[in-house]
C-alpha cells in the first residue's frame, strides 16, 4: 500500500492534516492511500493489533473534530468510481471514496443524476452520507435516504454487506459519522437525467416567514439566505425545467441532464458589492458588518438559471467560512430563525455571512438521521474564517435546543452523549450495533468518545 502525506488538503503541510475551513488539525502516525479492499482490511488489521485508533478522512469538509487522529488517517482516494450502473432500475454501486462531483459527471456519462444534492460537491460520498449531509426539498430526504446497501469493513477486519435484508444493521449503517467501521462502497437509488429552473430573487423576509410550509411543499427545491442586520431575504425556488412547479419526490423526470446552464436577468441588483469585497472590508473593520450585509442583500436582484440538476444545485463557496446548523420541527422554523437573528443583532456581533434555511423531508432510514421521524428545517449559520465562531454557535445551540433542535453531525456543536442520548429515540440501538462491531473503540477519536461515549 502506498504511503503518503496526509491527503491534499488545500492548506495542509508535510505530515499536518487540516480541515477545510482550517480550525481543525492533527498530526497523524500514519495516513495511508487504500486502492483497495484488501488494502482497507490491511490497514485496519494493522491499527486493531496495535491498539491504535484508525479514522477515515474524506474531503475533510467537516467543521468538527470528526477526522482528527494522533493513529492512522485512512484515505479513500485511491476508491473511487462507480463499480455497477443499474440504468434500467436507476441503481448505481459507488465505490466510497468518490467525490460527490466525480459521481454527478459519471452517472451524467450513464443519463442519470442523483435525487438531490447540497449546496457544494467537493466532499467524498461516503464523507457527505456517514454526517447526514442534506439539500433541500421538503418532498425529499438527505443523502443518507438513497442509500439503499453499505459495504463495511468492521474492527475484526470482516467485510459485510449491510442490506435490507437486516433492517437494523442498515439502519445503523447508513449514517455513522465514522463509528462503525470504513465503508469502502454503498448502492444508491439514483433518478434519470433532469433539467431544473431556479428563480433567485430578495424579498422581504418577514413576509416569507409567515408562509414556508406552503413555500416549501410549492417547490422540488426551496431555500433562503438571510443576512443579520439585513431585513430581506435571497430566496431560491428550484422546479423541474419542463415540469409542473410542485414537489416532485422521486426524482426527476424531465429531459436529459447534459447541456450547459443559461441564465437571464430580470431585475438587476441595486449594489454591487461582492461577498469577497464584504469579507475583506468586514474583517479590516467589524463595526462595518451591519452596512456590508445590508449592501450584500441589496446585491443579488432576480434571475432564471436553467441546466442540468447537478449544475444547478451546486454553488460553489470561495470565501473560507466555519458553520454550525440545527435540524429543528418545521413549526418552530420561523421562531428560531427570529430569536437566532436577535441574539446577533442584540449582542452586535460581527456576523458577516447569512442564516441559510433549507427544509427536508422526514425519513426513518438511518437511526442517527438528524431529520429521524419528522420533516426538517435545517438553519445553518456561518462566520467566514478568523471570526471567533465558538460563543455565537454555543448560543445559537441553546436556542435550538430548547427548541427540539438536533445538530448536523458534520458540523460545528458541542453535545456530548448524554445530551444526544435525549435526542435521538433510537440512540441506543445505534449503540448497541457499535458495542458489537467496534468492541474496543478501534475507530473512535475525541470527537467520537465525547458523542457516542466510551
Ligand atoms: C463548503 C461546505 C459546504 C457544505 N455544504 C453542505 C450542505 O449543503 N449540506 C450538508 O448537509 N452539509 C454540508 N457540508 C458539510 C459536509 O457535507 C459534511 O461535513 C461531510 O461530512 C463532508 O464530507 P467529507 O468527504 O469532507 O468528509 P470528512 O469531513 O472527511 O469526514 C466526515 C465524517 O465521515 C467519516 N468518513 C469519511 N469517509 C468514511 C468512510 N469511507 N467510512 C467511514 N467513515 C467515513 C469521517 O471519519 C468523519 O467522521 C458542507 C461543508 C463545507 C465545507
Amino acid at each position: 500500500m502506498k504511503q503518503a502525506p496526509p491527503p491534499a488538503q488545500d492548506a495542509g503541510t508535510a505530515r499536518q492534516w487540516q480541515n477545510w475551513s482550517r480550525t481543525v488539525s492533527c498530526l497523524p502516525a500514519r495516513a495511508p492511500v487504500a486502492a483497495s479492499l484488501a488494502e482497507v482490511r490491511e490497514a485496519v488489521a494493522a491499527a486493531a493489533s496495535a491498539g491504535e485508533p484508525l479514522r477515515v478522512v474524506g474531503a475533510g469538509h467537516s467543521f468538527g473534530d470528526n477526522v482528527a487522529t494522533p493513529g492512522t488517517l485512512l484515505s479513500l482516494d485511491g476508491m473511487k468510481g462507480l463499480l455497477d450502473v443499474d440504468a434500467q432500475d436507476h441503481r448505481v454501486r459507488v465505490a466510497a471514496g468518490t467525490r460527490l462531483w466525480e459521481l454527478n459527471e459519471e452517472l451524467d456519462r450513464h443519463g442519470l443524476a442523483m435525487i438531490n444534492l447540497g449546496d457544494v460537491d467537493r466532499q467524498s460520498l461516503a464523507g457527505a452520507v456517514s454526517t447526514g449531509t442534506h439539500g433541500t426539498g421538503a418532498g425529499m430526504g438527505g443523502l443518507p435516504t438513497l442509500v439503499e446497501a453499505v459495504e463495511l469493513v468492521t474492527a475484526s477486519g470482516e467485510v459485510i454487506e449491510c442490506t435490507a435484508d437486516d433492517p437494523r444493521l442498515l439502519r445503523a449503517a447508513r449514517l455513522t459519522n465514522g463509528a462503525l467501521g470504513v465503508v469502502t462502497a454503498y448502492t444508491l437509488r439514483v433518478a434519470p437525467a433532469y433539467r431544473l429552473r431556479e428563480r433567485l430573487s430578495t424579498e422581504p423576509l418577514d413576509e416569507l416567514l409567515t408562509r414556508l410550509d406552503a413555500e416549501a411543499d410549492a417547490h422540488r427545491h426551496f431555500e433562503f439566505f438571510t443576512f443579520p442586520y439585513s431585513d430581506s431575504a435571497m430566496v431560491k425556488r428550484i422546479d423541474l425545467a419542463d415540469g409542473p412547479g410542485g414537489a416532485a419526490g422521486g426524482g426527476g423526470t424531465a429531459g436529459a441532464g447534459g447541456g450547459e446552464v443559461r441564465s437571464r436577468t430580470e431585475v438587476a441588483p441595486a449594489d454591487h458589492l461582492t461577498m469577497a469585497e464584504a469579507v475583506a472590508l468586514g474583517r479590516a473593520d467589524p463595526s462595518r458588518i451591519p452596512e456590508l450585509n445590508r449592501r450584500l442583500s441589496a446585491s443579488v436582484g432576480v434571475h432564471t438559471f436553467e441546466g442540468p440538476s447537478h449544475r444547478i444545485l451546486i454553488s460553489a463557496r470561495n470565501d473560507r467560512f466555519v458553520e454550525t446548523e440545527w435540524a429543528l420541527p418545521c413549526a418552530a422554523a420561523a421562531a428560531v430563525l427570529t430569536e437566532m437573528r436577535a441574539f446577533v443583532e442584540s449582542r452586535n456581533l460581527p456576523v458577516n455571512f447569512p442564516f441559510e434555511v433549507r427544509f427536508v423531508q422526514g425519513d426513518e432510514d438511518s437511526l442517527l438521521s438528524s431529520s429521524y421521524g419528522r420533516d426538517t428545517c435545517y438553519i445553518a449559520a456561518h462566520v467566514s474564517e478568523g471570526i471567533e465562531h465558538r460563543g455565537f454557535f454555543a448560543g445559537l445551540g441553546e436556542i435550538a435546543l430548547a427548541h427540539g433542535g438536533r445538530p448536523h453531525w458534520g458540523k460545528w456543536h458541542d453535545l456530548d452523549a448524554d445530551r444526544f442520548a435525549r435526542l435521538y429515540p433510537r440512540w441506543e440501538e445505534f449503540q448497541a450495533v457499535r458495542r458489537e462491531l467496534d468492541p474496543a473503540g478501534v475507530f473512535a477519536n475525541d470527537h467520537i468518545r465525547r458523542v457516542f461515549g466510551d
